[in-house]
């Protein structure tokens, strides 16, 4: 379907013709046309989906049809990256229309938003704390918005904005059209779409919570306190060329960082200790390629929108679902394919039996070609259960191939892929034993759906 059967504004398909898409995405094609038809909409869909533009290029195309009167949409996301990502896909789409954009978040200077307030963008985008601070006193400004968008809506949720977000709804017009994105629709965002939206349309893309369908995911099960090594490992192999590597605390980042960064691999760092504008740069860098690995936090890299990020390495294997979900959504994104690769140690065991359950699909356990798994740890660190010390030193390779291959639950293993040889070390012999082809990263048994 070509996106000119949409019905959408002839500026913005210029626009979107020249950002390269050729068609629009499944939550594209099924969202647009019902929020030109000025509906209220749930959109159940993922990062990486397209779903910013579902709902970015049909506001702009309707406000194009009427003069600019202040701000006339309201977009609140649950992060400052998201804000400006958004900021960014808005200036982009309208790049052909007189419209402005202002942004609104926590940690720069009030005054700059104040002002653009006060000038009436257009389009505010906003995250709901900082909003809600600025809104308090200059209600007037918010008196013409005719579309509020609440993007993540389960994000939001899960960090406690409902609070802010019910008191800023309170101050705008109730005559408004409506649209909520959400990854997930459990019982609290039904009630949440019940209080904001009216006879909404509901589109609904993939099934719920499902990962990306374009993410290959392995698993290695691997004790804590050789995770260090199996990363740097892994990063021998030059196709982990943009990777986002997620890990559970901040301290965790920053140690990792400065592994990988002693170990001469470029390396950013984003986590909430970090200010703006240090979260800002390390984005840009890896969005330029300046950086090879991001190493970030889960509030920290939520709605990172980076195209081509190859590789997610859960290093932390995420507690909740969603989370596994959002994380490996970063790559894969649109119609780009990506690899999913999670650390999963005693302790994540339960969490990952959890996931599978929950998605219904069993993800393939694989072994690091040329690395010892089974290293006892060093006796300082035994039983600390953390990350906190290198078991070996970068790139260092023990032991020699492994050969016991890792799966689980009976079935004959079946070799999914098989990647050419790449990086420097030790796994990326490329060999072929006994008919089984090796992988550069690993070999990989699908267990199949369960
Ligand atoms: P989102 O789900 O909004 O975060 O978008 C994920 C990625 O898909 C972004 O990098 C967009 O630039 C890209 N994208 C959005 N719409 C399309 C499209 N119709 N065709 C190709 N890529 C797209």
């Amino acid at each position: 379907m070509p996106f000119r059967s949409l019905g959408l504004d002839a500026a913005i398909l210029k626009a979107v013709q020249e950002t390269g898409y050729t068609e629009p995405t499944p939550i594209q094609a099924a969202a647009i046309p019902f929020v030109l038809q000025r509906r209220d909409l749930i959109g159940i869909a993922q990062t990486g989906t397209g779903k910013t533009a579902a709902f970015t290029l049909p506001i702009l195309s309707l406000l194009a049809a009427s003069p600019s009167k202040g701000i006339r949409a309201l977009i609140i996301a649950p992060t400052r990256e998201l804000v400006v990502q958004i900021e960014e896909n808005v200036r982009a789409y309208a790049k052909h229309m007189p419209l402005t954009v202002a942004t609104i978040f926590g940690g720069v200077s009030e005054r700059p938003q104040i002002k653009a307030l006060e000038q009436g963008a257009d389009i505010v985008v906003a995250t709901p704390g900082r909003l809600l601070d600025l809104i308090r006193g200059r209600e007037k400004a918010f008196a013409h918005i005719e579309f509020l968008v609440l993007d993540e809506a389960d994000r939001m949720l899960d960090m406690g904005f409902v609070p802010a977000i019910r008191q800023i709804v309170r101050l705008l017009p109730r005559k408004r059209q409506t649209l909520f994105f959400s990854a997930t629709l459990s019982r609290e965002i039904e009630k949440l779409t019940g209080e904001f939206l009216q006879e909404p349309e509901t589109v609904e893309i993939g099934r719920r919570s499902n990962p990306a369908d374009t993410v290959t995911q392995s698993v290695y099960e691997i004790p804590q306190h050789l995770k260090p090594g199996l990363l740097l490992h892994l990063l021998q192999n030059q196709t982990l060329s943009v990777v986002l590597v997620f890990t559970r605390t901040k301290h965790g980042a920053d140690r990792i960082s400065r592994r990988l960064e002693q170990a001469g691999i470029t390396t950013g760092t984003i986590h909430s200790n970090r200010s703006q504008n240090q979260r800002l740069r390390a984005l840009n860098e890896f969005k330029e390629g300046k950086i090879r690995v991001l190493v970030a936090t889960d509030i920290a890299a939520r709605g990172i929108d980076v195209d081509g990020i190859t590789h997610v390495v859960n290093y932390d294997f995420p507690p909740h679902h969603e989370d596994y979900v959002h994380r490996i959504g970063r790559t894969g994104r649109a119609k780009a394919v990506g690899e999913a690769i999670s650390f999963v140690s005693k302790e994540d065991e339960d969490a990952l039996r959890a996931l599978e359950r929950f998605t219904r699909r069993g993800i393939p356990r694989v072994k690091a070609e040329g690395f010892d798994d089974k290293a006892p740890a060093p006796p300082r660190e035994r039983g600390a259960g953390g990350d906190r010390r290198p078991s070996r030193k970068p790139g260092e390779v023990r032991a020699p191939r492994s050969s016991s291959s890792s799966y689980r639950s009976g079935g004959q293993p079946r070799q999914r892929r098989a990647d050419s040889s790449g990086g420097a070390g030790g796994a990326q012999s490329g060999q072929k034993s006994s008919g089984e082809k090796k992988g550069v990263i690993g070999r990989i048994f699908d267990l199949g759906r369960r």
